[in-house]
């Protein structure tokens, strides 16, 4: 079978969670096998190749295959965090959420100027945290040139909010 279907057959859907209404999908499946997870890795790290400097990781999910991708592209990886988990220097970049805000951080020191960067997550729902993280990756000097995500939720379309800061986004599945 092909990457998408055993990635669709191991992701599970889990109702009314964290809300009632929503459906939400587990990609933590995934981590249970590492072959797939290897395929998934490669399957990135194609669509990266010669095309990034940095990979950043959105908090948490995005870390995990994140930095295997940035290990295997040969390049740094940084953590995009939300607000007070990491220690100076800084920068933020707040954005709303359906109730309130919310604001994450990165190492002011890390994106170096004219970086291109890879913006990495599990899941694209509406597409307002990845765009906060491309305006913090602005903000530091640098330009998102690809975002990656393992599912793209289309019926949010959150690749609209994206596809000013980069066109190149990459989905294993929708
Ligand atoms: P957005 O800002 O695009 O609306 O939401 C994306 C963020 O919320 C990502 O960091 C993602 O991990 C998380 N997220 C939203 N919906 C889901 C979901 O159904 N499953 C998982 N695993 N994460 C989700």
């Amino acid at each position: 079978s092909t990457l998408q279907e055993k990635i669709n057959q191991t992701i599970v859907d889990v109702n009314d969670f964290p809300k009632e209404g929503i459906v939400y999908k587990d990609i933590t499946p995934l981590f249970l096998n590492p072959e797939l997870s290897g395929e998934i890795v490669d399957a990135f790290v194609e669509k990266a190749k010669g095309k990034v400097d940095i990979v950043c990781g959105i908090e948490s999910r995005g870390f995990l295959y994140g930095i295997q991708i940035a290990q295997k592209l040969n390049v740094p990886f940084v953590l995009i965090r939300k607000a007070g988990k990491l220690p100076p220097p800084t920068i933020s970049e707040s954005y709303d959420l359906e109730y309130g805000q919310a604001t994450i951080e990165v190492n002011s020191n890390y994106i170096k100027d004219g970086a291109r960067v890879l913006i990495h997550d599990d899941v694209l729902a509406t597409g307002g945290t990845a765009e906060a993280c491309a305006k913090l990756v602005e903000k530091c000097g640098g330009k998102t040139t690809q975002f990656s995500f393992i599912v793209d939720l289309t019926f949010l379309n959150g690749k609209d909010k994206l596809t000013p800061f980069a066109t190149d986004i990459v989905t294993l599945i929708e």
